[in-house]
C-alpha cells in the first residue's frame, strides 16, 4: 500500500514544544496565563480587530456571537447551505432558526444576490426589526460563512444588513488570514469567529476566538464565555453563562503556530497554484480559484468534476483516490438537506447541492511534499 497522503494535517514541532514546557515548568496550564493574553492579542492585531477574546472551540466562539449579538429563541439567522455545519448548530443552541441560502457557483461562497432577494421579496421591516413573512418570526442576523480559505463579498453583504438592520456575524473558521479587497478577514464592524481545531490553518489542539472592534461586545463576550461572573469573589450570577475558556497549554501553541502562519499561507497557495497548472487542460476539471478581489489561504483545494468530460464522477474518483491511499473527500452535505436541520428554510436553486456532488477536496497540507503532490496529480490526469 502505498504512504497515505492526508487531506490537511497540521505541523506543530520544536517551537510549540518550548512553549508548552514554559507553561509546564511555570505551572501556568488553565484557562487563565500568560499566552491566553499573549494570543488574544497576536491574533487581534493579525487581523486588526480591537479585542479578541479566546475560547475552547470555533462552535463555542459563535454561540456566545450569537447571543451578544441579541440573536433570541425564535428569530431567524441567515446561513450559508453550502458550509460545515457548526455555524447551523450554534444558531439552534439558541432556540433560533437559520435560514439557509445557497451558494454562488463562481466562489461557492454564499450568494449575497439571493440573500438581498429573500429579505426584499419574502421579509418586512418594522419597527423592531425585519419580520419573515412567511414564518412571522423575527429575522435578526446574517451568518457569512467564509468558506474554504476564500473570503465572502463582504460590502454587498454589509450593505443588505445595514439596511435590513441585521447584525453581522463571520464565520472564519477556515478563512484565517484570508484578505477581501487587500483587507484581512477578521476587522470590521460585526464580529468575527474564527476556529484553531486540528484541522485548520492554526491549530491550538482544539480552540476558538471571536473578534470584535466593539468594547461592549468583547466585555459581554468575555463574561459569557466565563459563567458569567458578577461578582468575582461572591459568586453571584445574573445570567447563565458557559464555561468556554481556552487553556495557557492551548494558547501557547497557538502562539507558536502564530509564528508561522504566513509561511503556512504561503505553502498552501503554491500547492492551490500548483494544482491549478497541472490541471488547467484536463477536461472535465475545474480547481477552484480566488476572486480578483480576494486574497485566498487556499485552505482547503478543491477541484470540481463534470463526469461527461471527465469519464468518471466525483464519487469514482474519491473511491479509487482512498483506494491510493490518497485521503480525499467530497464538499460538506447542503445543510437544509441534513435531518438535523430538517423543516428549516432553504433559499436558492441547488448550486450547493451540485457543488456537493462535483467537488472533490484535494491534499492541502502546508507539509505537502511536491512528489506527494505529483501522485495526486498524476492520477486525476489519469484516472
Ligand atoms: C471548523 C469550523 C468551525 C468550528 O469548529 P470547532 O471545531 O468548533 O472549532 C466553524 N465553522 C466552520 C465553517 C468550520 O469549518
Amino acid at each position: 500500500m502505498a504512504e497515505p497522503i492526508p487531506l490537511s494535517v497540521p505541523s506543530v514541532g520544536k517551537r510549540e514544544k518550548e512553549l508548552l514546557e514554559e507553561c509546564v515548568n511555570t505551572n501556568w496550564v488553565s484557562s487563565a496565563g500568560p499566552f491566553v493574553d499573549l494570543f488574544e492579542e497576536t491574533v487581534a492585531e493579525y487581523v486588526g480587530a480591537q479585542y479578541g477574546i479566546a475560547t475552547s472551540t470555533g462552535t463555542a466562539a459563535l454561540h456566545v456571537a450569537l447571543r451578544v449579538s441579541g440573536v433570541e429563541k425564535n428569530d431567524e439567522v441567515l446561513v450559508p447551505a453550502l458550509t460545515f455545519i457548526a455555524p447551523a448548530n450554534a444558531v439552534r443552541y439558541l432556540d433560533a432558526h437559520p435560514v439557509f441560502i445557497d451558494a454562488q457557483p463562481d466562489h461557492w461562497q454564499i450568494d449575497p444576490g439571493l440573500v438581498k432577494e429573500f429579505l426584499s421579496a419574502n421579509c418586512e421591516k418594522r419597527e423592531d426589526g425585519t419580520y419573515n413573512r412567511s414564518t412571522g418570526r423575527r429575522v435578526r442576523a446574517l451568518l457569512p460563512v467564509h468558506v474554504l480559505g476564500h473570503p465572502v463579498e463582504l460590502d454587498s453583504l454589509r450593505e443588505v444588513a445595514r439596511s435590513y438592520n441585521l447584525s453581522i456575524i463571520e464565520d472564519a473558521a477556515e478563512s484565517f488570514g484570508a484578505k477581501y479587497k487587500g483587507r484581512r478577514v477578521g476587522g470590521g464592524p460585526g464580529m468575527v469567529c474564527l476556529s484553531f481545531n486540528g484541522n485548520k490553518t492554526v491549530t491550538t489542539g482544539g480552540g476558538g476566538m471571536l473578534l470584535t472592534d466593539r468594547e461592549d461586545w468583547a466585555r459581554k463576550a468575555r463574561y459569557l464565555t466565563t459563567q458569567a461572573k458578577d461578582d468575582p469573589l461572591e459568586y453571584v450570577h445574573e445570567t447563565v453563562g458557559y464555561n468556554y475558556r481556552l487553556s495557557n497549554l492551548q494558547a501557547a501553541l497557538g502562539c507558536a503556530q502564530m509564528e508561522r502562519l504566513e509561511v503556512h499561507i504561503q505553502r498552501k497557495r503554491s500547492v492551490a497554484k500548483r494544482y491549478q497548472t497541472a490541471l488547467s487542460d484536463k477536461e472535465g476539471l475545474r480547481v477552484f480559484k480566488e476572486a480578483p478581489w480576494a486574497h485566498s489561504t487556499y485552505w482547503l483545494s478543491a477541484v470540481e468534476v463534470d463526469s461527461n468530460e471527465y469519464g468518471v464522477n466525483s464519487r469514482t474518483l474519491i473511491k479509487k483516490m482512498r483506494a491510493q491511499n490518497i485521503l480525499v473527500r467530497p464538499l460538506w452535505n447542503p445543510l437544509h438537506l441534513n435531518p438535523a436541520h430538517a423543516g428549516e428554510t432553504f433559499v436558492g436553486n441547488g448550486v450547493a447541492r451540485q457543488l456537493n456532488r462535483r467537488v472533490v477536496c484535494l491534499p492541502s497540507s502546508p507539509s505537502l511534499t511536491d512528489r506527494q503532490q505529483d501522485r495526486v496529480i498524476e492520477l486525476l490526469l489519469h484516472i
